[in-house]
C-alpha cells in the first residue's frame, strides 16, 4: 500500500517536474511544453494535501496546440489504417504494461479506489485495441442501389477534435474518446478536468511513445471557463466530444455554435433501479449497492434512484441501509477500500448540503448523512435516504456521491412514470422475473441504456448515451466513427435514365 502511494506521488512529483516552473504544463507538437499561464492546486483527495499545480492554458499556447492538432491531421488522415492500427494496439500493450502506475496516479488524483481503477486502466488499453483493430474497416461504407445510380458511401476523418473529460474516471473515460477519434485519423486536443489533470498526461506520453506522430495527440491543462471555452470556440476544431455536466453540454454548444462545430456529449443521469416484487432480491440487494457506491457515486450511470414495489420497499431498504453502512470507506490506495473520498471540497460541500435538503423534504436518512469523523480528507459517509417521494429534489437533482434515494412504487404503470419523471434520460435498471415486464418496462423508459437483471456491464460494441439532458449522440462500435469521420455519398448513373433537356 506504502508502496503504491510512493509509486504514485513519484509519478506525480516528475510530471511536476518536467517543466522548470515545477508546475503541471502541457503536451503538444510532439513535446512536454512548460505552462506560462495562471496555475491552480490540484488535491489528493484522500489527505486533503496539495498534489502540485497545474497551469491553465494562455491564449497563445491553446492556439499552438490546435495549430499542432490542425498541420498534423492530412498526413495522420491519410495514414494507412493499417500503420494507425499498429501504433493504436502499441498505445494499447504500453498501457497493459504500465496500468499499476496508472491506477496509482489515478486513486490520488481523483479519489477513486485501487479496486476500481486497477480494472479502468486496463479497460482504457482495451478501448484503444477495440478501435484499432477497427481502423482499416472505418471508412467503410454502404452501397445503395437505385434503377439508375449504384450510390455507395464512404467516409472520412472529420478534422482536428477537441475531447473535454471530466474528473470522475478521467484516464479510462478520456481514451473512450480520443481511441476511435484517432482511428477514424482524427487529430486531437484534448483538456483533462482541472481536478484530476496528472493520467491525462500519462496517457499522451504513452501514445507518442508508442508511435505516434508528433501533434496527431495534443493536451493542454487549464479550466473550463478559459481553455475549454477557447477551445470551443477555436474555428480550426471540427467537432466536440465532451462528457461532464449537463450545463457545460449547453455553454458548449453555445460556445461552438459560431464555428458550427459538431457535438458529442455525455451528461448527468439521475438512473433508476427498479426493483418488482418477483425479482431475485438478493441479487438486486447487490447491484443496487455496488451500482451507488461504487466509484464513490461519482459515476454518470449510478443507479442513484432506488425505486422499490411497495410490498417488499421496507425489507429492501433495510438490506441496502446495513450494506451501505457495512462498506468500507477509507485510503483508496488499500486493495479492500470499497469508498473513497469526494474529488474536491466544493464537491463534498455541494454532497453534504442534500442531507439538509434530504430532511427538510421529509426523507429519512436511513444510513450515513454525514462526513466521515476524523478523516483529513473529503470523505463522506455512504448515505442513503428512504421514504422519498419523487417529487423531492433529492429525487431529482444528480447529487454525484455515494447518496441513494429510495422511493416505493405501487405497480408497473408507476414504476415508468416515476423512472421518467426526471430531466435526465441515462441509464435504467430493471430487475423483475418476468420477462414480458422486462421488456414492456425497458421499451417505456425514456433512457439511452438498460440493463435487465444486471448491473452496468460494458460491451463496446453496444451504444453507449442518454437521451433528455443526458446527452446527444452514442459511443461505441460504429457509433463513435459515425461522430468523428464524415459521410459521403457518390452516384455512378448507370447510363439508363434520361436527362431533361432544357434550353435546347
Ligand atoms: P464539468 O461539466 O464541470 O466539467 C467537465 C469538463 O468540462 C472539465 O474538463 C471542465 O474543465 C470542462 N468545462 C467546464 N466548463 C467549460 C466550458 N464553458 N467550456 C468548455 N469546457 C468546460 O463536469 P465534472 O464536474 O467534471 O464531471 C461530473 C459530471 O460529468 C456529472 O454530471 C456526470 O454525470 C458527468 N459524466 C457523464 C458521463 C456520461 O457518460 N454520461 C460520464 C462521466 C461523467
Amino acid at each position: 500500500m506504502g508502496s503504491k502511494r510512493e509509486l504514485a506521488l513519484g509519478m506525480v512529483g516528475r510530471l511536476n517536474g518536467s517543466s522548470d516552473s515545477g508546475a503541471l504544463g502541457h503536451f503538444y507538437g510532439g513535446k512536454s511544453i512548460e505552462g506560462s499561464g495562471t496555475r491552480f492546486e490540484v488535491f489528493d483527495p484522500s489527505t486533503g494535501a496539495v498534489l502540485g499545480q497545474a497551469c491553465d492554458a494562455t491564449e497563445a499556447e491553446l492556439g499552438a496546440a490546435v495549430s499542432s492538432a490542425a498541420d498534423a491531421f492530412g498526413d495522420w488522415s491519410r495514414t494507412a489504417p493499417q500503420i494507425r492500427r499498429q501504433i493504436l494496439n502499441k498505445v494499447a500493450d504500453l498501457i497493459v504494461a504500465r496500468a499499476d502506475e496508472i491506477a496509482a496516479v489515478e486513486c490520488i488524483d481523483s479519489g477513486q479506489c485501487w479496486r476500481f481503477m486497477s480494472k479502468a486502466a486496463l479497460r482504457g488499453a482495451e478501448n484503444f485495441r477495440f478501435f484499432a483493430d477497427r481502423a482499416p474497416s472505418a471508412a467503410d461504407g454502404l452501397a445503395l442501389p437505385s434503377a439508375d445510380h449504384v450510390n455507395f458511401t464512404t467516409r472520412k476523418a472529420i478534422g482536428p477534435v477537441a475531447v473535454i473529460t471530466p474528473w470522475n474516471t478521467p484516464f479510462m473515460l478520456s481514451t473512450w474518446k480520443i481511441a476511435p477519434a484517432l482511428a477514424a485519423g482524427c487529430t486531437v486536443v484534448h483538456k483533462p478536468a482541472e481536478w484530476s489533470p496528472y493520467s491525462a498526461r500519462l496517457l499522451v506520453e504513452i501514445a507518442h511513445e508508442a508511435g505516434l506522430p508528433a501533434g496527431v495527440f495534443n493536451a493542454v491543462n487549464g479550466l473550463g471557463e478559459t481553455t475549454g471555452k477557447r477551445l470551443t470556440e477555436h474555428p480550426a476544431i471540427k467537432a466536440v466530444a465532451f462528457v461532464g455536466e449537463s450545463s457545460t453540454g449547453s455553454a458548449i454548444m453555445r460556445q461552438g455554435s459560431q464555428t458550427l462545430k459538431r457535438v458529442h456529449f455525455e451528461l448527468g443521469g439521475k438512473n433508476p433501479v427498479i426493483v418488482f416484487d418477483d425479482a431475485d432480491l438478493d441479487l438486486a440487494v447487490d447491484a443496487a449497492v455496488f451500482m451507488i457506491y461504487s466509484l464513490n457515486g461519482q459515476r454518470c450511470t449510478s443507479s442513484s434512484r432506488l425505486l422499490v414495489q411497495r410490498s417488499i420497499y421496507d425489507s429492501f431498504v433495510e438490506k441496502v441501509a446495513e450494506r451501505a453502512a457495512n462498506l468500507k470507506v477509507g485510503d483508496p490506495l488499500d486493495p479492500a477500500t470499497e469508498v473513497g473520498p469526494l474529488i474536491h471540497p466544493r464537491h463534498f460541500a455541494k454532497v453534504q448540503s442534500y442531507m439538509d435538503i434530504a430532511r427538510s423534504e421529509g426523507a429519512r436518512i436511513a444510513a450515513g448523512g454525514e462526513p466521515v469523523e476524523g478523516a483529513s480528507g473529503f470523505f463522506f459517509q455512504p448515505t442513503l435516504f428512504a421514504n422519498a417521494e419523487q417529487s423531492m429534489r433529492i429525487a431529482k437533482e444528480e447529487i454525484f456521491g455515494p447518496v441513494l434515494t429510495a422511493i416505493p412504487f405501487d405497480d408497473e404503470a408507476d414504476a415508468i412514470a416515476k423512472a421518467n419523471d426526471v430531466e435526465y434520460g441515462l441509464a435504467g435498471y430493471v430487475w423483475t422475473s418476468d420477462v414480458g415486464r422486462a421488456l414492456r418496462v425497458s421499451d417505456a423508459l425514456d433512457v439511452g441504456m438498460v440493463w435487465v437483471n444486471s448491473e452496468n456491464v460494458r460491451h463496446l460494441p453496444t451504444p453507449f448515451g442518454g437521451t433528455k439532458a443526458s446527452g446527444i449522440g452514442r459511443d461505441g462500435g460504429d457509433w463513435s466513427f459515425d461522430f468523428y469521420m464524415e459521410t459521403k455519398n457518390v452516384a455512378l448513373a448507370r447510363g439508363t435514365h434520361t436527362i431533361q433537356r432544357l434550353g435546347v
